[in-house]
């Protein structure tokens, strides 16, 4: 259970039989240092960690990208390394405004998301499926007669379809390692009431989302109506430029709500049939029919489906007015 200290820059320990390792690629300095150590140790004798065999926790300099205090490098991911990294700047940040409570739950919180998509990598290949399937869609996206040419409208709409997509598997991904969070580090209660709330929670979220979406959709059918620009060609590029900023608008909001909702996805599907299902391992049509199933068996509108046009968003019914839209170009391009 000890601290071996190797070198100044590696610390190692070993939790029944579990390897963790702790790289400094960045100095940090007492008592940060300290209280690091201990919430990392914390964090290792969690159910998430007792998955993963081995963890490396990676200080770095700085952050990657737009991520936040943690995050995992896909390519070690899908190589089969178990890394965490954790960024410097913010971790001293938080360290010095924060009471040591929450301090310790915001890197328990961020170390449990991080630790959860690595497992399903290694159960289920999460990641290198993920990466597959949007790989795939966008090919098939830039090939397919069906977006037709690259014109800026083009784009929007094929911009379009991979966030629907995307956001089908941020909910199943991102909701996976949110519920997983939560169950270490807010502790859910199973009851109606608490229940109730995080219904309404994810339905605002969810109806934020459908919001922009409506807006979007409606824009496609508006910006492609011949009669309206007739003569007034900048009018169609003022349109367009907005219809940019919509579809901007629109990735942004599925990127911050997905996460909520998913995570209510799996909370209702462990309260109600924990017994069946291996989260680790359901496929995302199968995690969100079995949702949907819940909701309606208990006579509540679900807030996603993916087929049966129950819900507040309905994949396949969305992907459907997408492919209509997509038709009316392609008809108005043969003219
Ligand atoms: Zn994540």
């Amino acid at each position: 259970m000890a601290f071996n200290i190797v070198g100044s820059n590696i610390d190692q320990f070993e939790i029944n039989g579990r390897h963790y390792k702790i790289e400094y690629r960045a100095g940090i300095q007492n008592p940060l240092r300290n209280d690091l150590e201990s919430i990392i140790r914390v964090f290792c004798e969690t159910e998430i960690a007792e998955k993963l065999p081995r963890i490396t926790f990676v200080i770095e300099r700085n952050k990657v990208n737009d991520a936040a205090l943690a995050w995992i490098d896909t390519k070690e991911a899908k190589g089969g390394l178990k890394v965490i990294h954790l960024d410097a700047p913010s971790l001293q940040e938080s360290h010095a405004k924060e009471s040591n409570t929450s301090f310790t739950r915001y890197i328990v919180k961020a170390l449990a998301h991080e630790a959860s998509h690595l497992i399903r990598e290694m159960i289920s290949r999460e990641i290198t499926i993920k990466d597959l399937t949007q790989k795939r869609l966008s090919e098939h996206l830039a090939k397919s007669k069906k977006v037709d040419d690259h014109s800026q409208f083009s784009v929007i709409l094929e911009v379009t379809r991979w966030w629907l997509h995307r956001f089908i598997n941020d909910l199943h991904t991102e909701g996976f390692a949110e519920f997983n969070t939560g169950q270490i580090a807010t502790r859910f209660d199973y009851n109606e009431t608490y229940q109730d709330s995080l219904y309404r929670i994810s339905k605002r979220k969810l109806l934020e989302i459908e919001a922009l979406r409506t807006s979007l959709f409606s824009k496609f059918e508006e910006i492609q109506n011949p009669e309206k620009y007739k003569g007034r060609e900048s009018d169609y590029f003022a349109d367009l430029e907005s219809l940019g900023k919509l579809v901007t608008n629109f990735t942004l909001k599925i990127r911050h709500n997905s996460y909520g909702i998913g995570e209510y996805m799996y909370y209702l599907i462990n309260y109600h049939s924990k017994k069946e299902i291996d989260f680790v391992k359901i496929k995302v049509f199968k995690f969100i029919k079995k949702y949907e199933e819940i909701e309606i068996s208990k006579n509540r509108k679900p807030i996603i489906s993916l087929n049966s046009k129950q819900g507040y968003f309905d994949y396949n019914h969305t992907l459907a007015e997408w492919a209509a839209a997509v038709k009316v170009m392609r008809n108005r391009k043969k003219k």
